[in-house]
């Protein structure tokens, strides 16, 4: 794959986009405690230059300096202001840059001696954001302070060889912050893919059992907490082993996809729905006591049962059997509340398949 594409510097959707932003900041913001002291020391050094170069402005330079870096600093505090670490480190460029602008706007020849301190600075800007409308906004008020000023205080002819090097540096710096997005981008989607193999089926696009069991803790845990209900049903094909027999495994695969379309289509947004065997699936039914979870249950397998396969050999059709069980107090974990789903799928096959059993109470 290239380095730099493109194609890949098109918005991802919304949601990629906010996530790939938050990312970018929490990365950003390890810098802040970096930039604080490093910005302390420029101001040190750079007015004891200026106090070299031109000692009689050098009071003015340093009440200037210090001035705005201060109020730059405000960024680096914990505040109850709502700013994240791309504008915090936007805050300071504006302060810190208008200072450097303005020190050399005091000092004599100030932006001859400023100018190739002014046009690194721009490059900061590419790490800081990967969004152009943010890169042009952090860059927008030091670059009307630098063209103002210096068109006030430079002879027309030093003030375009200014102009053509800063806008020379923001180009440059603008084609680094889109090579970083490039690559920021790619390894973004490549961590979601790979976050999304890791979590779905191959075959059907279902959770997995990995996946599944995480969820199901994470409800199990919010049912604890909150006393509210929550079910679980265990669902496996009937003969399916004559199913591949008669008819195939491709067959097979494609009535196995089409029972996770239609169970997906049937449970609430709430459920969670995995592939946790072969032909074995598990549905988790938050908010769902017994009699709640038996209906949906057999909604699934009248659903299922209706469903049919188009074949060479003709219409295949396939029956589900279905254990439900719902969490109680004897219930250690999500896998004592699993076992329970599966001897009740047990008895549901053991009484002839194709129906719904709910696992029997806890006896007190
Ligand atoms: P029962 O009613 O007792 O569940 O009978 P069964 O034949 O379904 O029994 P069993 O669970 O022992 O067999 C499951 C079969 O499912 C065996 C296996 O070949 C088949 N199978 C498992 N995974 C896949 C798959 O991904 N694709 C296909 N086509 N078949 C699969
Ligand atoms: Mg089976
Ligand atoms: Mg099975």
């Amino acid at each position: 794959m290239r380095f730099f594409d493109l194609s890949r510097l098109r918005p991802l959707p919304p949601a990629a986009e906010r996530e790939l932003s938050a990312q970018h900041d929490a990365e950003i913001r390890q810098l802040l405690p970096i930039l604080g002291p490093l910005f302390g020391l420029a101001v040190i050094l750079f007015n004891v230059w200026d106090h070299l170069i031109a000692p009689q402005q050098a009071w003015g330079t340093l009440a200037v300096r210090l001035g705005l870096v201060g109020v730059g600093s405000l960024a680096y505090l914990p505040t109850r202001l709502p700013w994240n670490a791309v504008q915090r480190c936007g805050f300071i460029y504006w302060t810190h840059v208008c200072a450097i602008i303005l020190s050399e706007f005091l000092l004599q020849n100030g932006f001859l001696y400023g100018l190739s301190g002014l046009t690194a600075c721009v490059f900061t800007v590419s790490v800081i954001t990967l969004r152009v409308t943010t890169y042009l906004l952090i860059l927008s008020v030091p670059s009307l302070l630098f063209v103002l000023l210096s068109a006030i205080s430079l002879p027309w002819l030093m003030v375009v060889n200014g102009l053509m090097m800063y806008l020379f540096a923001l180009s440059l710096a603008g084609i680094v912050m889109l090579v970083i997005r490039s690559s920021r981008q790619k390894a973004y989607l490549s961590e979601q893919q790979l976050l999304h193999l890791s979590r779905h089926d191959s075959l059907t696009g279902a959770y997995n059992r990995g996946y599944l069991t995480e969820l199901a803790e994470r409800e199990l845990a919010v049912s604890r907490r909150y006393g509210r209900p929550l079910a679980v049903a265990m669902l496996d094909i009937d003969h399916f082993k004559q199913v591949n027999d008669n008819y195939g495994h491709a067959v097979g695969d494609r009535a196995i996809q089409a029972l996770v379309d239609a169970c997906t289509q049937n449970l609430r947004a709430i459920d969670h729905f995995g592939r946790t065997g072969g032909e074995e699936f598990v549905c988790v039914l938050p908010e769902t006591g017994d009699a709640e979870a038996v209906l949906c249950a057999e909604r699934l397998r009248l659903c299922l049962a209706a469903l049919g396969i188009a074949t060479e050999q003709g219409n295949l059709q396939f029956t589900v059997s279905i254990g439900v069980a719902v969490l109680n107090s004897r219930h250690a974990d999500w896998d004592a509340l699993l076992k329970d789903a599966d001897s009740a799928l047990y008895r549901a096959k053991r009484e002839g398949r194709n129906r719904v059993v709910l696992a029997p109470p806890p006896v007190r």
